[in-house]
């Protein structure tokens, strides 16, 4: 069918979208990507030059075979993507490709008439295709381009998801479209490509090993998310020559893993040299506090801090020990954090300061956690903080939210977020509600003491 070639341009971020076809529902498939489009934090998107809509993917040599003599079937034809991004190279700025053609032939139809459909699988390819943009083009590249790219698509889709439908995200979590892309991968392969002059695969692993090239378990790593760090990183130690940074955030995550310190003790000399002193008295310093060995950890700190103190890390890292030890010298850290003219660690300061006054000062506490929250929304632990703050308030309602959003967040402990609801439902006097988060929270972790305390103290022995 063919009508006039619709395009648009995403509201909020300015990125022009352009169809190259004209098939029944592209209005609403236009609008569906446009809107997904403008949920992506716009830092995300420098260089993006525009997206395109097309049919399918056409090989640029399906072309030379299909007209030379020989080729008669003999080239494996290549696998029928729903998703390319276009690198940056010496003629082009980056684009994303959408094969809405093949999409649609893969799903079956009426799928697509639903817009919390769509914007699963619509969602799926362009945050994918995104998280290439933002490992190559912002990040720089390294690594598996392929898991950075999936990374960034969960958290993107995290983002879409939490803004538009906060109460579907637990259930569309378990996602459907990502066993269809399973089994998409298990009959072609790749789901999507990565174009550019060379392979993308034997560039990245060049770059990462190259210095200057940077894994994602790094960028993981200084966000955080320790767990999803540490596969990436294990990636990555073999790759990195000279040894760099990612052996040594791995070294650090395996010591404390394997309670033993030996590991971060030997890297530490490997690295010398390849990364700058203060970073590697901070993770120095951080493992061999959390490994027990306080004071020595706290010298090292002191010692990156006076080595950078620019670096708002360090001083961050400085003051959540001291914080741990009850030493009120971590708030003039903290402030330091709050009033120097680097944006970075804002929150973390925050934080800092919600957990140092959430006994003394609840709602000191309280307020601290919703700064730290404006800045960093997504984070669970900044919830379930909220809401214990929010108990020492006595405002149970407020607390129940905030348990709750942890939960929707992926908060690790879930059965002390839901006891935590139980808790505040018994003390309204609301005990049918208490047991019913009670048995959730005994769902979560049956083996957990203080889930069975609760239950037990809530008369809901029953299994
Ligand atoms: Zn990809």
């Amino acid at each position: 069918m063919m009508g006039s070639v619709k395009s648009g341009m995403s509201e909020a971020n300015r990125i022009p979208i352009r169809s190259e076809i004209s098939c029944e529902g592209i209005d609403r498939i236009l609008s569906t990507i446009s809107h997904l489009l403008d949920s992506v934090p716009p830092e995300y998107l420098p260089g993006l030059q525009e997206i395109v809509l097309c049919d399918s993917y056409v090989h640029p040599q399906e072309n030379l075979y299909v007209n030379s003599s020989v080729s008669n079937g003999n080239l494996p034809a290549p696998p029928p993507y729903w998703g390319l991004y276009y690198r940056r190279n010496a003629r082009l700025e980056p684009s994303i490709h959408i094969f809405v053609g093949t999409i649609l032939r893969w799903f079956p139809a009426p799928m697509c008439r639903f817009r919390i459909c769509r914007e699963a699988i619509f969602g799926h390819v362009l945050f994918h295709e995104i998280g290439h943009h933002i490992h190559r083009d912002i990040h720089g590249g390294g690594g598996d381009p392929e898991k950075a790219a999936d990374q960034w698509q969960r958290q993107l889709n995290k983002g879409f998801m939490l803004a538009n439908h906060p109460w579907l995200w637990r259930i569309l979590r378990l996602s459907w479209v990502q066993n269809w892309a399973k089994r998409w991968r298990e009959r072609y392969g790749k789901q999507d490509g990565n174009a550019g002059t060379c392979d993308d695969r034997a560039l990245s692993q060049a770059m990462g090993s190259a210095s200057g090239g940077k894994c994602s378990g790094i960028d993981l790593f200084e966000q955080g998310e320790l767990e999803e760090a540490y596969l990436l990183l294990e990636n990555a130690v073999g790759r990195e020559q000279p040894p760099g940074l990612a052996t040594l955030y791995f070294a650090c995550l395996k010591a404390v893993k394997t309670l033993d310190r030996t590991t971060v003790d030997k890297v530490i000399t490997q690295v010398h040299g390849n990364v700058e002193e203060d970073l590697c008295e901070q993770c120095w310093g951080a493992t061999l506090f959390d490994l027990g060995y306080h004071e020595e950890g706290i010298q090292h700190l002191r010692l990156a801090v006076q080595l950078k103190p620019g670096r708002n890390r360090n001083r961050l890292v400085l003051a959540d020990r001291l914080r741990r030890r009850g030493n009120d010298e971590a708030l003039k850290w903290y402030e330091s954090v709050l009033t120097s003219e680097l944006g970075e660690g804002k929150w973390s300061a925050y934080r800092g300061l919600a957990h140092w006054y959430l006994d003394s000062d609840p709602k000191l506490s309280v307020e601290y956690t919703t700064r730290a929250i404006e800045l960093n929304p997504y984070n669970a632990d900044l919830h379930y903080l909220a809401a214990c703050g929010l108990i020492e308030c006595d405002r149970r309602l407020d607390a129940i939210d905030q348990f709750q959003a942890a939960v929707d967040l992926g908060y690790d402990v879930t059965e002390a977020a839901f006891g935590g609801i139980a808790e505040c439902y018994r003390d309204l006097g609301q005990r049918e509600k208490a047991v019913k988060y009670a048995k959730l929270a005994r769902k979560a972790n049956p083996q957990s003491d203080y889930v069975r305390r609760l239950c037990a103290e809530l008369g809901c022995t029953d299994v």
